[in-house]
């Protein structure tokens, strides 16, 4: 009887699970989108439970649409939004707020608060340039604005927990609290170099370290399912932050190797091997997924807004229907018309820092319709990449050939195109999409030896298409010019 890995996917805007073959071929998915909250301009919540019920009930979906048993699935492995914080009450399970996610800028003045000399020690210990994106910030916000969560946490009555490590707690009935490497090291508190939390931050942000998981390789059993939960007990084997897990997906093994994922937010990693490297022009360093306590690193340039301007289009401003009918209204025009979009909802990531900037869109005319402005969004996509692939490139002295992508958004041709043209390398489009998610069932089948070695996981890697550079060298460099002027117009 065929045996598969289930991989749990919750991302920023739906929660999803697959089941892999050997192959590394889907053989059943399930999907649901789940509510999203702005309370406020720039702050963005979800609730843990609606992750919670909406990851269990895809996962009981995917099982039932393979038509297989719980026996079939060797293990599972989760993958997820990075950086979103939950905290809940250890006895009763409860959140005491709602996850405050990734993208909300609501701590942004803790930040601007922050003395240079502190700046540089959290950038020298975890790697990050400090910022509301990551977790430290929202796990202080929590501690000070519910009301009596300080003194529990202070009692030990309460956890703090990234997506991956609420999951598996829910999933083992509260037995497990744990997180993986990739996870820890996104959280601002994490020294990335020897591998523990790090006290001073923790100390600087009043967060008791009894909040903490403890920290465990990508790819390692952690515990098992609750067996009411799918018929009998499925070991939990890997679990990667989302772009980790997509690095690991695309087999990007050795370093140097690159891919740049289109999602909600765009993020391009390389993996760097054995050593950390610094960035000095507005990377972060962050922990790889890997299957020992002996970690790899990887430069990550994150861009908050990619596909999410594309989804803006067609819920705030109704001027599409939906994302995949972009790349159409695009080819209804030649090019922009001069008109460029910054989509700076959020603040704008690497390599700019700029968590106050704001959104902007730049050179209308009285003839700039429709097609103008969808294909300003998503060539805004691919200039985006283009400042973290060039400071990627100054930081590590190489110069790339081909860049391997994947997500939502990589599916527009368009796009994918444009890309290739302003960056004038190769984009290779790999057969399967899903590498976040076949990351993260790579590592959890690697754990119980469902496959044996990273070699037999390379040979399921297939290139679907390769989008080579055609446009005029100048041409691109006239564009890359408005597209400059138009970010430091976003900038504050
Ligand atoms: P996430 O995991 O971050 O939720 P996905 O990888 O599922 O994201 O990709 C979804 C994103 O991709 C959405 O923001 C959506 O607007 C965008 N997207 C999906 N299809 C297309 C398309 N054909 N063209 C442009 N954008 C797209």
């Amino acid at each position: 009887m065929e045996k598969y890995i289930m991989s749990l996917d919750q991302g920023t805007t739906s929660s999803r699970a697959i089941l892999f073959d050997k192959r590394g071929n889907i053989a059943a998915i399930a999907q649901e989108e789940f509510p999203q909250y702005y309370p406020k301009p720039g702050w963005v919540e979800h609730d843990a439970q609606e992750i919670w019920y909406s990851q269990r009930s895809v996962a009981e979906k995917a099982i039932a649409a393979a038509g297989v048993g719980p026996w079939q699935i060797e293990a599972i492995g989760i993958t997820n939004q990075r950086e979103t914080s939950i905290v809940w009450d250890k006895e009763t399970g409860e959140p005491v707020y709602h996850a405050i996610v990734w993208q909300c800028r609501r701590t942004a003045p803790v930040i601007d608060g922050l003395d240079p000399e502190f700046c540089q020690y959290i950038k020298d210990t975890t790697g990050l340039v400090p910022d509301p994106y990551f977790s430290a910030t929202k796990i202080q916000w929590i501690l000070n604005h519910v009301e009596g969560a300080r003194a529990r946490a202070l009692e030990g009555k309460l956890l703090f927990g990234t997506v991956d490590t609420w999951l598996i707690w829910k999933l083992t009935g509260g037995k497990v609290f744990v997180t993986d490497y990739t996870n820890a090291s996104r959280t601002m508190l994490f020294d990335i170099h020897k591998l523990c939390w790090d006290e001073k931050i923790l100390d600087y942000f009043d967060i008791p370290a009894s909040m903490l998981a403890q920290v465990k390789p990508s790819s390692c059993v952690y515990g098992e399912t609750l067996a009411e939960y799918f018929g009998a007990p499925i070991k939990i084997a890997g679990a990667a932050g989302d772009q980790q897990a997509a690095l690991f997906g695309q087999c990007c093994f050795e370093p140097g190797s690159v891919k740049n994922t289109y999602g909600t937010g765009c993020f391009l990693l390389m993996n760097t091997g054995k050593t950390p490297v610094k960035s000095h022009h507005g990377l972060v360093t962050t922990i790889g997924a890997s299957c020992s306590d002996s970690v790899e690193y990887a430069l990550e340039g994150s861009v908050f807004v990619a596909g999410a301007c594309i989804q803006w289009l067609r819920d705030e401003l109704m001027m599409i229907e939906s994302s995949a009918i972009s790349e159409a209204v695009a080819r209804e025009v030649e090019d922009t018309g001069g008109v460029y979009i910054v989509p700076a909802f959020t603040g704008l990531g690497a390599p700019y820092w700029d968590s106050h900037a704001r959104g902007m869109a730049v050179g209308m005319t009285r003839g700039t319709g429709r097609g103008h402005f969808v294909r300003a969004a998503l060539e805004s996509i691919a200039y985006q990449t283009y400042d973290v692939l060039k400071a990627m490139e100054k930081d590590t002295g190489s110069c790339l050939k081909s860049l391997k992508v994947d997500g939502g958004a990589a599916a527009n041709s368009l796009l994918m195109q444009f890309q290739a043209d302003i960056l004038n390398v190769h984009v290779q489009k790999p057969a399967c999409l899903e590498t976040t998610a076949l990351g993260a069932a790579y590592l959890a089948g690697l754990a119980v030896g469902y496959w044996t070695d990273k070699e037999e996981i390379k040979a399921n890697w297939k290139l679907a298409r390769s989008f080579e550079p055609s446009m005029d060298r100048d041409k691109a460099e006239k564009k890359l010019k408005g597209w400059e002027r138009a970010v430091r117009c976003a900038l504050v």
